[in-house]
């Protein structure tokens, strides 16, 4: 119990006090028992404690606790939990950091919920080949300080140090993407145990070769499946070179408009930036507060470009132009690592920057993505909307992917409040959706877009993804609720 309860303390939020208690399935008798005979006593709780703690991520969706918690041994998970939860019909919710936005470990039909943390070995690094091999506890964070003497590093980077196989679960990406890919592009490899509790190397055992054309793409289906096929016990990753030079600046713009207009012409012009991530001048107003920042209270865009000295110069230099064009003030320069960490930390920090503007509420982030053309008409129009709909919000993106988030803040306790949120993220889902663009470039769909996806697939698309889940999980036992 006591491991339990460091892992608990260690890896997740505390509960905080927003608990659904309603919607549970009751565990058979002797569940628990026959749980702890496989995977040991100590590894299982069902104390209400550990349960709540399991029972939620970092989003405004209710905490939905699981019946039981079942740690993985140190290591080697075995199958942890498998044989009983198949032979009674229990639900198995995988956890990572519980950093996710979108309800995806809420346990709404009970069940018992498999916290892989303890398991948190780098096993492989192969600097030559450009990839490495880590169990589910392995955060980014601690993959990158691993790496620091490699001239490596892992460049997938969502603003929450969460785990890496959590992080395949929901197809994450973060500031990097633009230039580096999401986890789409960065997953080699993938070991899972199947619902049926056989193991899957979803591009053979031990391969990472960087590309492959060998058959159905196992390893594309699992990333972004949210726990919903299957638990990932390792990842091999992709690993990219540290750039020679690094530099980052900082410019505010008479309007959303000018900031978005530079980022869609500085990617047209080909300038091969790093990051270049947008935020609102509320947005700005709630960093500068939170994190100590002196930036203008305005449209801004936090720019960052790697590559050789000259190569910079050369980037910066058309980069610079183009905003000029567009009205912005000179950019302000981040030149030394320390200063360019505080900016980056703070950009990280945006969503406890905007929780701080109204303590006690919860964020409801949205997370639309549109094709670069489209991203100005749709910026626009959101901030204008957000500004006459009387809720608070603030916007940030990742507009180099055409990926933005406004990320608003309800009383949980307010129905109405809650209702306006939710039906102002939905029309906005469906907004991108009507510019061929995604409801969720990143964060998946959880509990909170499942009907989105409908629309967004199509009932042909919604019925094939029905099928590979029937297929493999048919007695649909892996993280029920979500995604479908
Ligand atoms: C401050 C903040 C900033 C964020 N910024 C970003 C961002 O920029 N980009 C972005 O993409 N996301 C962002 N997120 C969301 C979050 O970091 C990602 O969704 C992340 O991938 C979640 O990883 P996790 O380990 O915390 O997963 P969890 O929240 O624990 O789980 C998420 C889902 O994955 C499943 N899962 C977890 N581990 C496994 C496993 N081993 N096997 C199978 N299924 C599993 C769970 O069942 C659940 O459905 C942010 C979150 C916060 C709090």
């Amino acid at each position: 119990m006591a491991c339990l309860l460091r892992v608990a303390r260690g890896g997740l939020s505390p509960w905080r006090g927003y608990c659904s208690k309603g919607t549970q399935g009751a565990l058979s008798e002797g569940f628990v028992e026959a749980l702890k005979a496989v995977v040991g006593s100590p590894h299982v709780s069902t104390a209400a404690v550990v349960r709540e703690q399991h029972g939620h991520d970092e989003s405004m969706h209710r905490c939905q606790p699981p019946d039981a918690v079942s740690v993985a041994p140190e290591h080697r998970p075995g199958q942890p939990g498998w044989q009983p939860c198949n032979g009674q019909r229990v639900p198995i919710i995988p956890i990572g950091t519980g950093n996710g936005l979108e309800g995806g470990v809420c346990a709404t039909q009970g069940g018992v919920c498999i916290n892989l943390t303890h398991m948190d070995r780098i096993t492989e690094l192969n600097p030559e080949d450009f990839s490495v091999v880590v169990e589910p506890g392995v955060t980014r964070k601690a993959l990158n300080t691993h790496l620091r003497d490699s001239g490596l590093w892992f460049p997938v980077d969502p603003g929450a140090d969460a785990s890496l196989c959590g992080m395949a679960a929901t197809g994450a990406s973060g500031t990097n993407a633009v230039r580096y890919g999401t986890m789409r592009d960065n997953v080699l490899n993938l070991e899972v145990v199947l619902p049926d509790g056989r193991l899957l190397h979803t591009a053979g055992r031990g391969r990472r070769s960087r590309k492959s054309a060998a058959g159905y793409d196992l390893t594309g289906l699992f990333v972004g499946s949210e726990g919903t096929l299957g638990l990932i016990t390792a990842a091999t990753l992709r690993l990219h070179p540290v750039p020679e030079a690094t530099v980052a600046a900082t410019c505010a713009f008479p309007s959303v408009q000018a900031a978005v207009d530079s980022t869609v012409q500085i990617l047209q012009a080909a300038v091969p930036v790093a990051r270049i991530e947008f935020l609102d001048d509320i947005m700005m107003d709630a960093c500068n507060r939170y994190s100590k920042l002196n930036c203008s209270v305005a449209p801004t865009l936090f720019l960052e470009f790697h590559g050789s000295k000259q190569a910079l110069e050369e980037q910066v230099q058309r980069a610079e132009e183009i905003v000029q064009l567009n009205g912005a003030s000179h950019f302000s320069w981040a030149k030394e690592s320390e200063e360019r960490s505080r900016l980056w930390a703070a950009r990280h920090n945006a969503w406890y920057a905007v929780l701080a503007l109204r303590p006690g509420c919860k964020g409801y982030s949205t997370d639309v993505c549109v094709p670069i053309s489209r991203l100005p008409e749709i910026l626009v129009r959101t901030k204008e909307e957000l500004k006459a709909s009387g809720l608070t919000g603030a916007i940030v993106g990742h507009v180099g992917d055409g990926n933005f988030h406004c990320i608003l803040l309800v009383d949980p306790e307010d129905a109405d409040e809650l209702q306006r949120v939710e039906a102002f993220a939905e029309e906005l889902g469906r907004r991108a959706l009507a510019l061929h663009g995604t409801c969720t470039g990143e964060h998946g769909i959880g509990l909170g877009k499942r009907q989105l996806l409908r629309e967004e697939v199509g009932p042909v698309g919604l019925e094939t993804m029905r099928q590979l889940k029937a297929t493999l999980d048919p007695r649909g036992l892996m993280n029920p609720g979500k995604v479908l």
